[in-house]
Protein backbone atom coordinates (compact mmCIF):
# COMPACT_ATOMS: atom_id res chain seq x y z
CA UNK A 1 0.00 0.00 0.00
CA UNK A 2 1.26 3.67 -0.76
CA UNK A 3 1.55 5.81 1.97
CA UNK A 4 -1.08 8.67 1.62
CA UNK A 5 -1.53 11.89 4.29
CA UNK A 6 -5.05 12.81 5.45
CA UNK A 7 -7.38 10.92 7.83
CA UNK A 8 -7.91 7.93 5.94
CA UNK A 9 -3.95 7.02 5.98
CA UNK A 10 -3.78 7.57 9.33
CA UNK A 11 -6.81 5.59 10.64
CA UNK A 12 -4.79 2.82 8.20
CA UNK A 13 -2.16 2.54 9.91
CA UNK A 14 -3.33 2.28 13.87
CA UNK A 15 -1.49 -0.60 15.08
CA UNK A 16 -4.34 -1.32 17.11
CA UNK A 17 -6.68 -1.70 14.20
CA UNK A 18 -3.76 -3.40 11.97
CA UNK A 19 -3.53 -5.95 14.76
CA UNK A 20 -7.37 -6.71 15.16
CA UNK A 21 -7.56 -6.92 11.53
CA UNK A 22 -4.26 -9.60 10.96
CA UNK A 23 -6.50 -11.64 14.02
CA UNK A 24 -9.51 -12.14 12.39
CA UNK A 25 -7.26 -13.28 8.83
CA UNK A 26 -5.51 -15.59 11.04
CA UNK A 27 -9.03 -16.46 12.71
CA UNK A 28 -10.81 -17.02 9.33
CA UNK A 29 -7.90 -19.12 7.79
CA UNK A 30 -7.69 -21.24 11.03
CA UNK A 31 -11.63 -21.89 10.63
CA UNK A 32 -11.37 -23.36 7.84
CA UNK A 33 -9.53 -26.23 9.01
CA UNK A 34 -10.95 -26.68 12.68
CA UNK A 35 -13.56 -29.19 11.44
CA UNK A 36 -11.21 -31.12 9.36
CA UNK A 37 -8.93 -30.91 12.20
CA UNK A 38 -11.36 -32.14 14.98
CA UNK A 39 -10.72 -29.03 17.26
CA UNK A 40 -14.88 -27.88 17.65
CA UNK A 41 -16.29 -29.59 20.87
CA UNK A 42 -19.80 -29.21 21.89
CA UNK A 43 -20.33 -28.33 26.09
CA UNK A 44 -23.66 -29.04 26.98
CA UNK A 45 -25.45 -27.26 29.95
CA UNK A 46 -28.36 -28.67 31.86
CA UNK A 47 -31.81 -27.29 32.41
CA UNK A 48 -33.06 -28.17 35.68
CA UNK A 49 -36.94 -28.54 36.23
CA UNK A 50 -37.44 -27.25 39.89
CA UNK A 51 -40.42 -28.47 40.57
CA UNK A 52 -39.57 -32.60 39.07
CA UNK A 53 -35.52 -31.69 40.93
CA UNK A 54 -33.72 -33.10 37.84
CA UNK A 55 -32.38 -32.19 34.83
CA UNK A 56 -34.84 -32.66 32.23
CA UNK A 57 -32.72 -31.35 28.97
CA UNK A 58 -29.17 -30.00 27.88
CA UNK A 59 -28.29 -27.22 25.98
CA UNK A 60 -25.32 -27.94 23.15
CA UNK A 61 -23.05 -24.92 23.02
CA UNK A 62 -20.37 -25.28 20.84
CA UNK A 63 -16.69 -24.27 21.71
CA UNK A 64 -13.59 -24.15 19.56
CA UNK A 65 -9.99 -25.60 21.19
CA UNK A 66 -7.90 -23.54 19.24
CA UNK A 67 -4.11 -25.35 19.01
CA UNK A 68 -2.75 -21.58 19.82
CA UNK A 69 -5.39 -19.68 21.12
CA UNK A 70 -6.96 -22.47 23.48
CA UNK A 71 -10.81 -22.11 23.82
CA UNK A 72 -12.63 -19.65 21.57
CA UNK A 73 -16.07 -18.47 23.04
CA UNK A 74 -18.93 -18.92 19.86
CA UNK A 75 -19.19 -15.38 20.74
CA UNK A 76 -16.04 -14.81 18.33
CA UNK A 77 -16.11 -17.08 15.73
CA UNK A 78 -19.88 -17.98 14.86
CA UNK A 79 -19.73 -14.26 13.06
CA UNK A 80 -17.43 -15.20 11.19
CA UNK A 81 -18.13 -18.36 9.94
CA UNK A 82 -21.26 -16.64 9.24
CA UNK A 83 -19.44 -14.13 6.90
CA UNK A 84 -17.42 -16.47 5.10
CA UNK A 85 -19.93 -18.94 4.40
CA UNK A 86 -18.28 -22.01 6.76
CA UNK A 87 -21.23 -21.63 9.47
CA UNK A 88 -23.47 -24.34 7.16
CA UNK A 89 -20.63 -27.07 7.80
CA UNK A 90 -20.26 -25.89 11.20
CA UNK A 91 -24.24 -26.44 11.69
CA UNK A 92 -23.96 -29.78 9.71
CA UNK A 93 -21.19 -31.32 12.65
CA UNK A 94 -22.70 -29.47 15.48
CA UNK A 95 -26.28 -31.08 14.53
CA UNK A 96 -24.46 -34.31 13.99
CA UNK A 97 -22.49 -34.34 17.00
CA UNK A 98 -25.45 -33.81 19.46
CA UNK A 99 -27.87 -35.64 17.65
CA UNK A 100 -25.16 -38.67 18.09
CA UNK A 101 -24.50 -37.82 21.78
CA UNK A 102 -28.44 -37.72 22.51
CA UNK A 103 -28.43 -41.16 20.97
CA UNK A 104 -25.45 -42.28 23.48
CA UNK A 105 -27.05 -40.96 26.38
CA UNK A 106 -30.40 -42.92 25.72
CA UNK A 107 -28.46 -46.23 25.38
CA UNK A 108 -27.05 -45.67 28.83
CA UNK A 109 -30.77 -45.38 30.05
CA UNK A 110 -31.40 -41.11 29.82
CA UNK A 111 -34.33 -42.13 27.81
CA UNK A 112 -36.22 -38.98 28.48
CA UNK A 113 -33.75 -35.77 27.96
CA UNK A 114 -34.20 -33.37 25.92
CA UNK A 115 -31.53 -31.96 23.96
CA UNK A 116 -31.36 -27.91 22.65
CA UNK A 117 -29.38 -27.01 19.32
CA UNK A 118 -28.58 -23.58 18.22
CA UNK A 119 -29.12 -22.63 15.13
CA UNK A 120 -27.71 -19.63 12.63
CA UNK A 121 -30.08 -17.59 10.73
CA UNK A 122 -28.20 -18.60 7.64
CA UNK A 123 -28.96 -22.22 8.02
CA UNK A 124 -32.64 -21.33 7.21
CA UNK A 125 -31.65 -19.80 4.16
CA UNK A 126 -31.35 -23.79 2.58
CA UNK A 127 -34.64 -24.86 1.29
CA UNK A 128 -33.81 -27.91 2.69
CA UNK A 129 -32.91 -27.49 5.98
CA UNK A 130 -36.12 -29.09 7.44
CA UNK A 131 -35.64 -32.32 5.63
CA UNK A 132 -31.44 -32.71 6.81
CA UNK A 133 -32.50 -32.01 10.39
CA UNK A 134 -35.37 -34.84 9.94
CA UNK A 135 -32.58 -37.25 8.42
CA UNK A 136 -30.28 -36.46 10.86
CA UNK A 137 -32.83 -37.73 14.01
CA UNK A 138 -33.95 -40.41 11.76
CA UNK A 139 -30.03 -41.71 11.12
CA UNK A 140 -29.68 -41.17 14.83
CA UNK A 141 -33.04 -42.77 16.19
CA UNK A 142 -34.46 -40.20 17.52
CA UNK A 143 -37.63 -39.56 18.81
CA UNK A 144 -38.00 -36.00 17.17
CA UNK A 145 -40.03 -34.27 20.40
CA UNK A 146 -36.58 -35.24 22.14
CA UNK A 147 -34.87 -32.21 20.12
CA UNK A 148 -35.05 -28.76 20.39
CA UNK A 149 -33.97 -26.29 18.09
CA UNK A 150 -33.22 -22.58 19.37
CA UNK A 151 -33.35 -19.80 17.02
CA UNK A 152 -33.60 -15.86 17.80
CA UNK A 153 -36.08 -13.37 17.15
CA UNK A 154 -34.01 -11.40 14.53
CA UNK A 155 -35.22 -14.40 12.23
CA UNK A 156 -38.93 -14.13 12.68
CA UNK A 157 -38.89 -10.78 11.49
CA UNK A 158 -37.42 -11.04 7.96
CA UNK A 159 -39.53 -13.32 6.18
CA UNK A 160 -37.67 -14.05 3.03
CA UNK A 161 -36.51 -17.22 3.33
CA UNK A 162 -40.12 -18.97 4.37
CA UNK A 163 -38.89 -19.31 7.89
CA UNK A 164 -42.33 -19.37 9.07
CA UNK A 165 -43.08 -22.32 6.70
CA UNK A 166 -39.58 -24.05 8.02
CA UNK A 167 -40.99 -23.34 11.86
CA UNK A 168 -44.34 -24.67 11.24
CA UNK A 169 -43.03 -28.07 8.92
CA UNK A 170 -40.26 -28.66 12.06
CA UNK A 171 -43.19 -28.10 14.52
CA UNK A 172 -45.49 -31.03 12.14
CA UNK A 173 -42.54 -33.23 12.17
CA UNK A 174 -42.61 -33.26 16.58
CA UNK A 175 -39.22 -31.20 16.86
CA UNK A 176 -39.28 -28.47 19.04
CA UNK A 177 -38.62 -24.83 18.35
CA UNK A 178 -37.57 -22.11 21.07
CA UNK A 179 -37.21 -18.40 20.87
CA UNK A 180 -33.37 -17.78 22.23
CA UNK A 181 -32.92 -14.72 24.05
CA UNK A 182 -36.69 -13.86 24.18
CA UNK A 183 -37.39 -9.97 24.74
CA UNK A 184 -34.65 -8.48 23.57
CA UNK A 185 -35.40 -8.13 19.89
CA UNK A 186 -38.29 -6.12 18.23
CA UNK A 187 -40.37 -8.38 17.30
CA UNK A 188 -44.28 -8.06 17.59
CA UNK A 189 -46.29 -10.62 19.33
CA UNK A 190 -48.26 -11.30 16.09
CA UNK A 191 -45.17 -13.37 15.41
CA UNK A 192 -46.27 -15.73 17.66
CA UNK A 193 -49.32 -16.49 15.63
CA UNK A 194 -47.30 -17.16 12.31
CA UNK A 195 -44.23 -18.89 13.87
CA UNK A 196 -45.85 -21.78 16.12
CA UNK A 197 -42.77 -22.31 18.30
CA UNK A 198 -42.98 -24.52 21.85
CA UNK A 199 -40.44 -22.96 23.80
CA UNK A 200 -39.68 -19.45 24.79
CA UNK A 201 -36.33 -18.53 26.71
CA UNK A 202 -36.49 -15.51 29.00
CA UNK A 203 -33.46 -13.82 27.79
CA UNK A 204 -30.54 -13.33 30.34
CA UNK A 205 -30.86 -9.49 30.77
CA UNK A 206 -34.29 -10.10 32.88
CA UNK A 207 -32.95 -12.48 35.11
CA UNK A 208 -30.10 -10.27 36.37
CA UNK A 209 -32.69 -7.62 36.93
CA UNK A 210 -33.97 -9.53 39.16
CA UNK A 211 -31.35 -8.74 41.77
CA UNK A 212 -32.64 -5.43 42.67
CA UNK A 213 -36.43 -6.22 42.97
CA UNK A 214 -38.26 -9.78 43.58
CA UNK A 215 -40.33 -9.21 40.59
CA UNK A 216 -40.28 -8.15 36.96
CA UNK A 217 -43.12 -6.20 35.05
CA UNK A 218 -41.60 -8.16 31.59
CA UNK A 219 -40.96 -11.71 32.82
CA UNK A 220 -44.67 -11.46 34.12
CA UNK A 221 -45.38 -10.77 31.15
CA UNK A 222 -43.45 -13.38 29.13
CA UNK A 223 -45.11 -15.98 31.11
CA UNK A 224 -47.86 -14.73 30.72
CA UNK A 225 -47.32 -14.76 27.04
CA UNK A 226 -46.47 -18.44 27.49
CA UNK A 227 -49.48 -19.61 29.11
CA UNK A 228 -51.76 -17.28 25.85
CA UNK A 229 -50.22 -19.30 23.86
CA UNK A 230 -49.12 -22.85 25.85
CA UNK A 231 -45.65 -22.52 25.55
CA UNK A 232 -43.05 -23.75 27.88
CA UNK A 233 -40.91 -21.18 29.44
CA UNK A 234 -36.66 -21.66 30.49
CA UNK A 235 -35.14 -19.06 32.04
CA UNK A 236 -31.22 -18.35 31.07
CA UNK A 237 -28.43 -17.34 32.99
CA UNK A 238 -29.93 -18.04 36.38
CA UNK A 239 -27.03 -17.48 38.78
CA UNK A 240 -28.39 -16.85 42.23
CA UNK A 241 -30.69 -18.99 44.23
CA UNK A 242 -32.73 -15.16 44.77
CA UNK A 243 -33.44 -15.38 41.15
CA UNK A 244 -34.28 -18.78 40.88
CA UNK A 245 -36.60 -18.23 44.34
CA UNK A 246 -38.10 -15.38 42.31
CA UNK A 247 -38.59 -16.61 39.21
CA UNK A 248 -40.32 -19.66 40.49
CA UNK A 249 -42.48 -17.36 42.68
CA UNK A 250 -43.40 -15.83 38.80
CA UNK A 251 -44.68 -18.90 37.26
CA UNK A 252 -41.22 -20.25 35.93
CA UNK A 253 -39.89 -23.66 36.19
CA UNK A 254 -37.39 -24.53 34.22
CA UNK A 255 -34.04 -22.97 34.71
CA UNK A 256 -30.52 -22.45 33.03
CA UNK A 257 -27.34 -20.74 34.91
CA UNK A 258 -24.25 -21.16 36.64
CA UNK A 259 -25.97 -21.22 40.15
CA UNK A 260 -26.94 -24.76 38.68
CA UNK A 261 -24.15 -25.70 36.44
CA UNK A 262 -21.51 -23.79 33.71
CA UNK A 263 -21.33 -25.71 30.65
CA UNK A 264 -19.18 -28.49 30.67
CA UNK A 265 -18.02 -31.29 28.41
CA UNK A 266 -20.12 -34.84 27.45
CA UNK A 267 -18.75 -36.48 30.19
CA UNK A 268 -19.64 -34.05 32.56
CA UNK A 269 -23.13 -33.61 31.55
CA UNK A 270 -23.51 -37.51 31.69
CA UNK A 271 -22.53 -37.16 35.25
CA UNK A 272 -25.37 -34.26 36.16
CA UNK A 273 -27.72 -36.60 34.27
CA UNK A 274 -27.64 -39.27 36.81
CA UNK A 275 -27.55 -36.71 39.62
CA UNK A 276 -30.39 -34.45 41.21
CA UNK A 277 -28.93 -31.10 41.20
CA UNK A 278 -27.94 -30.29 44.87
CA UNK A 279 -29.67 -26.72 44.59
CA UNK A 280 -33.29 -26.81 45.86
CA UNK A 281 -35.61 -23.93 46.68
CA UNK A 282 -36.73 -22.45 50.07
P1 LIG B 1 -27.23 -18.72 23.91
O1 LIG B 1 -27.78 -19.75 23.03
O2 LIG B 1 -28.19 -17.69 24.44
O3 LIG B 1 -26.51 -19.50 25.07
C1 LIG B 1 -26.44 -19.09 26.40
C2 LIG B 1 -25.10 -18.47 26.71
O4 LIG B 1 -25.12 -17.98 28.05
C3 LIG B 1 -23.94 -19.46 26.65
O5 LIG B 1 -22.78 -18.75 26.23
C4 LIG B 1 -23.80 -19.88 28.10
O6 LIG B 1 -22.51 -20.36 28.43
C5 LIG B 1 -24.09 -18.57 28.80
N1 LIG B 1 -24.60 -18.77 30.15
C6 LIG B 1 -25.31 -19.80 30.65
N2 LIG B 1 -25.64 -19.62 31.94
C7 LIG B 1 -25.11 -18.42 32.29
C8 LIG B 1 -25.10 -17.67 33.53
O7 LIG B 1 -25.66 -18.06 34.55
N3 LIG B 1 -24.45 -16.47 33.50
C9 LIG B 1 -23.83 -15.99 32.37
N4 LIG B 1 -23.22 -14.83 32.44
N5 LIG B 1 -23.83 -16.68 31.19
C10 LIG B 1 -24.46 -17.87 31.17
P2 LIG B 1 -21.82 -19.34 25.11
O8 LIG B 1 -21.69 -20.82 25.27
O9 LIG B 1 -20.59 -18.50 25.10
O10 LIG B 1 -22.63 -19.09 23.77
C11 LIG B 1 -22.93 -17.81 23.34
C12 LIG B 1 -23.87 -17.82 22.17
O11 LIG B 1 -23.25 -18.44 21.02
C13 LIG B 1 -25.12 -18.65 22.41
O12 LIG B 1 -26.05 -17.91 23.17
C14 LIG B 1 -25.57 -18.91 21.00
O13 LIG B 1 -26.27 -17.80 20.48
C15 LIG B 1 -24.25 -19.05 20.26
N6 LIG B 1 -23.95 -20.48 20.06
C16 LIG B 1 -23.46 -21.38 20.95
N7 LIG B 1 -23.34 -22.60 20.39
C17 LIG B 1 -23.77 -22.48 19.12
C18 LIG B 1 -23.91 -23.40 18.03
O14 LIG B 1 -23.65 -24.62 18.12
N8 LIG B 1 -24.39 -22.90 16.84
C19 LIG B 1 -24.74 -21.58 16.71
N9 LIG B 1 -25.21 -21.15 15.50
N10 LIG B 1 -24.65 -20.69 17.72
C20 LIG B 1 -24.16 -21.14 18.91
MG1 LIG C 1 -29.31 -20.91 22.99
MG1 LIG D 1 -29.88 -17.22 24.98
MG1 LIG E 1 -27.82 -15.91 22.43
Amino acid sequence: QVKRSGKNAFRFFDPKLNTHHRERIALENDLHQALERGELELFYQPQISLSQQRVIGLEALLRWNHPQLGLVPPSSFIPVAEEVGLIGDISRWVLDTACAQLARWRRSGHTDVKLSINLSPHDFDHRDVVRSIVGCLSQHGLPAGQVELEITESMMMNDSAGVATKVRQLREAGIGVAIDDFGTGYSALAYLQKFPVSTLKIDRSFIRELDVALTNPIISAITGIARGFNLQIIAEGVERQEQADALRALGCDVMQGYLFARPGTAHEAEAWLRQVPSHSTH
